[in-house]
């Protein structure tokens, strides 16, 4: 923890540790957080009393005595604002509205052709405008907006570079910002659905974990120690421009034979269209045929899988993770998708890195970039509301 000599700070900083032990433990006492702390009850009262006036703590009766008066438990008050998480695909939104614990009160989903950033733009606007009206009255209102979007962007929240939608230098935060007047955070979809997996999904006891998002592209979110790991730049997991074919074909990130070419949604509908000798063909055509049965949308289920694969060893052989979490739209294609992915670890994945390893799809299916992104905009209060505190 970095220390300073400003007493308002040590204080502020102080508030923090409280208030996460109370929300990562409660219902807890203020003799156990004294305990786990190391700070004097007496401080850990008067701070306990600060959250408490300020709405988010609640007392919620006697707990259990190890001897002496038995303690008036504390419990970290969810309810006291609410957050929106949004996915913003290539071809849909998925948005949510959370209380502060990330747990769902409404859902939306709609579709666009993405016809320009400008009118896809309007359609958040609006699905943001739609939650924000269901929400409950709370003390503090709707705190944030995180957005997960399809490439990567700056610490402003400018969308840089969104090949698969076609964006570039879209101020995406300074334009919904000012529409709605609350804080906005934007990241990277799969940087959203890691720390969405990391605390509300597979992932929650895990502190090495890539999760990879498979959908009209692919992207990843690592975490590292528990922290996601964003690169030097802010720009790390793009890991679906990945080349494994040198001299394969152009990807519209400038670059050959790129993984997502090979293993996307995109990539699938590809060869469906090539294969099926149809036009007509969309993801969710596709999981129900293979359903039905039909051997040869399962083959190319299972063909996918083995390019999948390729991708996964790669990562394993070079991060040596506890877990990867496969998530996105096609984690619905798990039936077919896992053996032949399997299959190919087992032959290629170096024995070394892939002893321990666990690959699982994704629980959460669809709402691990939504949960993400909502656990993001209720950081960012926090951290305005307290003071963010770096630990080792
Ligand atoms: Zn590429």
């Amino acid at each position: 923890m970095k220390q300073t000599g400003d007493l308002n700070l040590v204080k502020k900083i102080n508030k923090t540790i409280v208030l996460h032990h109370i929300r990562t433990d409660s219902p807890i006492s203020r003799a156990r957080i004294a305990e786990i702390t190391g700070l004097t009850k007496a401080t850990v009262s008067s701070l306990v009393n600060e959250l408490i006036e300020s709405s988010l703590v609640d007392e919620i009766g006697v707990g259990e005595s190890s001897g002496g008066r038995k303690p008036m438990m504390l419990l970290f008050n969810g309810t006291a604002g609410y957050a929106i998480g949004v996915d913003l695909g290539v071809h849909d939104i998925l948005a949510v509205l959370t209380d502060l614990t990330g747990k769902v009160i409404r859902e939306k989903r709609i579709q666009h052709d993405n016809a320009s950033a400008q009118k896809v733009i309007q359609l958040l606007k609006i699905t943001i405008s739609e939650l924000i009206e269901h929400a409950p009255e709370s003390v503090y209102g709707i705190i944030g907006i995180g957005i997960g979007v399809p490439g990567i962007c700056d610490e402003n929240g400018t969308l840089l570079f969104a090949p698969n939608l076609g964006w570039e230098n879209v101020p995406l935060q300074q334009q919904v910002e000012a529409e709605f007047g609350i804080p906005v955070v934007i990241d990277n979809e799969a940087n959203a659905g890691a720390v969405g997996e990391k605390q509300f999904g597979a992932g929650k006891d895990t502190a090495n974990l890539v999760y990879i998002s498979i959908g009209i592209g692919i992207g990843a979110g690592i975490i590292i120690k528990g922290e996601l790991y964003r690169g030097a730049t802010g720009f790390s997991g793009e890991i679906g421009h990945m080349s494994i074919q040198h001299d394969g074909p152009k990807c519209r990130c400038g670059s050959l034979g790129c993984w997502e070419l090979y293993a996307s949604e995109h990539a699938l509908l590809e060869q469906a269209r090539q294969e099926l000798k149809s036009d007509n063909v969309d993801l969710e055509s596709l999981l129900s045929k293979a359903e039905a049965g039909d051997e040869a949308v399962i083959a190319l289920f299972e063909r996918l899988g083995y390019y999948l694969g390729i991708g996964v060893v790669n990562i394993i052989n070079g991060f040596n993770p506890e877990f990867i979490i496969l998530g996105g739209r096609l984690a619905g294609a798990e039936n077919w998708l896992m053996k032949p992915l399997l299959g190919l670890l087992e032959k290629r994945a170096l024995p070394h890195p892939r002893t321990l390893l666990n690959v699982e799809f994704s629980r959460l299916h669809d709402r691990s970039t939504v949960l993400g992104a909502s656990s993001f905009a209720v950081a960012k209060f926090f951290a305005s509301t307290t003071v963010s505190v770096e630990r080792n």
